[in-house]
């Protein structure tokens, strides 16, 4: 365009052009006066995590034409997305040092510990000057402890004081849950694991999503597999080393069964947790033992999504694990994981089940009566269309989503045919309601999965 116009230019035009070129030498001659300020610069930033439930961002600038604005833009990693957000630093107060405190464990937010994150800062300076911090990484961990790390293999272990025993053990048993999970549902993990070791549920607590106050009080939460690379671990009852093996499934069933149109049922993704166990252990075990005796065991398809009820959280596990090894010694390996293979495809049980087995979800709950001696029960013929699930949108236990995930637990629920025991599971009310974000942000993580057991009565 230049070129093509340079012909026009007549005398008067290159006149023209003397004056704008000489204003513009001009304009050129103030600009030093603030110029001389000098350009922005920003010291080396840092983040702490004194308390676990949020991060603290911050960086020394140096910006002699006045601070603009300073933005954190961050980034988290897991093996089925990126998500990240910027969050701006009230730069009232001038330049200096800026902060910026990310929440993560608030009622709309929920970033687990142990996530990967990668950070730039943008600073911008009253006259338009701009600097961009190199991009930092870290593994965010919860501040009150000194956390060591180990690696064994595909797995990284992180503890805190006098758990460096359990660390090693927690190496091994997720070596061995992860190889035994992978030939049960034939697939492979292809990401390393992070497993986020606290010493006992306590010390973890400001690190777990909040959950009811009652269940709180009236469970333990083992452990939780948080995304699909990173595993916390909160207390050993029942075993260390079985928590362990159980949260590491977890994250085998989700390569194996969760696609961006199938979130798996809860009743298999558990039963095949705690099967995944040397032993479901003597809570579980007893809780569906009773259930069966009373004939107070819950209908499959009303298992969708865990007990948010105390007294049902044993009986709930206990069924699972009792449903999943009834489906792997009548059907064999081959075919549990065919019901994997074909859940993960087209994000419907029902179909998977009919597929593979020939049977829907209330024909093998039926099946399964059957061999724990109960009687089948004759269910009217499902006459509404599965609504697959899209992924994410079943809701945490404990984070109540009424809008969003529900919808098929309170269908399965709401079935007068079904055992006493849905009554109760039909009254869920949500724990806690929380925003989209929240259930944005967990879904895009992979968030899920507990392994909770009943505290033993005092
Ligand atoms: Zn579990």
């Amino acid at each position: 365009m230049i070129d093509g116009a340079k012909a026009m230019i007549g005398r008067h035009r290159l006149f023209e052009a003397a004056v704008l070129a000489l204003a513009f030498t001009a304009a050129l001659l103030v600009l030093p006066g603030s110029a001389h300020a000098g350009t922005i610069t920003a010291g080396e930033p840092s983040h702490t995590s004194a308390d676990p439930r949020s991060i603290v961002f911050k960086v020394k600038v140096d910006a002699p034409a006045g601070l603009q604005s300073a933005t954190l833009d961050y980034k988290l990693f897991n093996p089925d997305t990126t998500v990240g957000g910027s969050q701006p630093a009230d730069v009232s107060g001038g330049a200096g040092e800026v902060t910026v405190t990310l929440e993560t464990n608030s009622p709309t937010r929920y970033i687990p510990i142990g996530s990967r994150f990668t950070y730039t800062w943008t600073l911008v300076d009253k006259e338009g000057g701009r600097a961009v911090t190199p991009q930092r990484e870290f593994i965010f961990l919860d501040g009150r402890y000194q956390w060591q790390q180990k690696t064994s293999g595909n797995f990284t272990a992180y503890w805190y004081g006098d758990n460096a025993r359990n660390a090693d053990l927690a190496l091994q048993a997720a070596a061995s849950s992860t190889a035994a999970n992978e030939a049960l549902l034939n697939v492979k993990i292809t990401y390393p694991i992070r497993l986020v070791i606290w010493r006992q549920e306590s010390e973890g607590e400001m690190a777990q999503v909040p959950r009811s106050r009652t269940l709180d009080r009236e469970t333990i939460t083992g452990g939780t597999r948080v995304a699909p690379d990173v595993v916390h671990i909160y207390d050993p009852y029942g075993g260390f080393v079985e928590v362990v093996k159980h949260e590491i499934a977890h994250t085998v069933t989700k390569v194996a069964g969760d696609g961006p149109f199938a979130h798996l049922p809860s009743w298999i993704d558990e039963g095949t947790a705690v099967y995944a166990q040397s032993d479901p252990g003597t809570e579980y075990r007893s809780a569906v033992d009773s259930a069966v005796r009373n004939d107070s065991v819950t209908r499959l398809r009303s298992m969708t999504s865990a007990s948010n009820q105390a007294s049902r959280v044993n009986v709930f596990y206990g069924q699972s694990w009792s449903t999943v090894k009834f489906m792997i010694d009548k059907y064999g390996q081959p075919k549990f994981a065919e019901v994997y293979k074909a859940f993960k495809a087209g994000g419907d049980m029902d179909a998977a089940l009919k597929q593979v087995y020939g049977v829907d979800q209330d024909g093998l709950y039926n099946q399964w009566r059957q061999s724990v001696g109960l009687k089948p029960i004759d269910f009217p013929p499902e006459t509404s269309t599965v609504v697959p699930q899209a992924q994410g949108t079943r809701a945490p236990l404990g984070i109540g989503t009424p809008s969003a995930g529900s919808s098929s637990q309170a269908a399965g629920g709401g079935d007068a045919a079904a055992a006493p025991a849905e009554k109760s599971s039909s009254k869920l009310m949500p724990a806690v309601i929380v925003g989209a974000v929240t259930v944005l942000l967990a879904a895009g993580m992979g968030f899920g999965a507990f392994r909770l057991s009943r505290k033993p009565k005092a």
